[in-house]
């Protein structure tokens, strides 16, 4: 069977993984020119997380490069420390950038699985033999089955299922990152201040110095291709905080290059359509704190062992994928649901109120606790050698 995946990221080079491994044939077009860079650290934090790693063979190549996580250190205007929350806390069990991540996975696969860069879906065309695929670059061609595993703001999922703002959920805050050429290195750390509803953190990042914010606001209109815009609006959500805000908001002027997007959930409420089914952030992503890598890697094996388990029929493996993952997938996003709120809280007294709570080791060790209860939420069903 052909299966086209979109997304070159997480979901997709390990749904191409299991599938390849399973007898199907995977085509993966991804819409950067080549694998992406772009510096921010994902971790995985369960056994569940760990297992599929190693059966998938990237475990050692994947802690050849772990970052070993950093501490994150809240100061006030004059850089006195608030709290600091562990390595772990942002780090789970094993941290690694993204880029490293999708790299480890790109090289485990591109033997097996054919991958198209610089291209896009424009139009999926579901008959009873397939999927008539056409891209903006590529001739039209034919798949028997199509995945959606290209990002929270999917493309899959916007031309099979609707619109996105019928399928992703607005949770309050924003945030932007970007690099401060120049600026002393910080170390293993990250230093974060607030004021309320906004945060703004240094750390070392892979060009230089990375600015991070998060910023409590309602649903922004830009034009993601418009990079001054972005700009602006970050600069002005950001204006008159303290610290070194002006200094790491000046360097907004000169970036090449601004990551920013909304805090949201997916909320997809059926994963499939016929031919076409979502994964990873498409399904079921939330922005940060969701622990969408680790779902991300936990749902392709299912989804893949599943097809392979049904003999290909799709019908009966995206129904078996939905059930064995959507209430450990929901649960796990349910970790970020807080997330703008615990990074930024709106006043002066919730911001007071968190800083207190932190300060006792035994909330932060709960905090914890619950994350990696949420990422070992599933026993991971045994699809057979392969
Ligand atoms: C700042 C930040 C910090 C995060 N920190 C963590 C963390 O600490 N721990 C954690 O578990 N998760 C974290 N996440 C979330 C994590 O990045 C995602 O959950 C994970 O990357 C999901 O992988 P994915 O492959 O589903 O989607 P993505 O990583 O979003 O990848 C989607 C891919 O699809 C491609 N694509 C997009 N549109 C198209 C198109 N039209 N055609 C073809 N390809 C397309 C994109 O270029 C990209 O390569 C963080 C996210 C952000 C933004």
């Amino acid at each position: 069977m052909r299966i086209l995946i979109s997304g070159a990221s997480v979901a997709g080079p390990s749904l191409a993984y299991w599938l390849a491994r399973r007898g199907f044939s995977p085509t993966v077009v991804e819409i950067a020119p080549g694998l992406r860079g772009g510096g921010y650290a994902v971790d995985f934090r369960s056994e569940a997380h760990l297992a599929i790693l190693a059966r998938m063979g990237v475990l050692d190549d994947l802690r050849a490069v772990e970052t070993g996580g950093s501490p994150m250190r809240f100061v006030d205007t004059a850089g006195a420390e608030r709290f600091a929350l562990p390595p772990e806390f942002t780090g789970g069990e094993l941290e690694v950038l993204r880029s490293d991540l999708a790299r480890v996975l790109h090289e485990r696969t591109r033997a097996d699985c054919e991958y198209v860069f610089g291209d896009t879906i424009t139009s999926l065309t579901e008959t009873e033999e397939g999927v008539e695929v056409a891209f903006a670059a590529s001739a039209p061609r034919t798949f028997d089955l199509v995945i959606g595993a290209d990002g929270l703001h999917s493309n899959v999922r916007r031309l099979a299922f609707g619109p996105e703002s019928e399928h992703v959920t607005h949770l309050g805050y924003h945030l932007a990152r970007w690099t401060v050429p120049g600026a002393e290195p910080v170390g293993r750390v990250s230093v974060a201040y607030n004021e309320p509803g906004r945060m703004i953190s240094v750390s070392d990042g892979e060009r230089g110095v990375d600015a991070f914010a998060v910023f409590a606001s309602g649903i922004l209109a830009y034009d993601r291709r418009d990079l001054a815009a972005q700009k602006r609006l970050v600069a002005d959500a950001l204006d008159g905080m303290g610290w070194r805000a002006a200094e790491l908001v000046a360097a907004l002027d000169g970036a090449d290059e601004l990551y920013c997007d909304s805090i949201s959930r997916a909320d997809v409420p059926a994963w499939s359509r016929g031919r076409i089914a979502l994964a990873g952030d498409a399904a079921h992503g939330a922005t940060v704190g969701g622990m969408g890598t680790g779902s991300a890697v936990v749902g392709a094996y299912v989804l893949a062992g599943e097809l392979a388990a049904a003999g290909g029929d799709h019908r009966t493996a995206f129904t078996a994928y939905e059930k064995e993952l959507r209430d450990f997938a929901t649960l796990c996003q349910e970790g970020g649901e807080n997330a703008g709120a615990f990074l930024a809280p709106a006043t002066a007294e919730r911001l007071a109120e968190r800083d207190a709570m932190m300060r006792s080791p035994e909330f932060a060790a709960m905090m914890l606790e619950a994350g990696l209860e949420r990422a070992g939420g599933i026993d991971l069903k045994d699809y057979g050698p392969c």
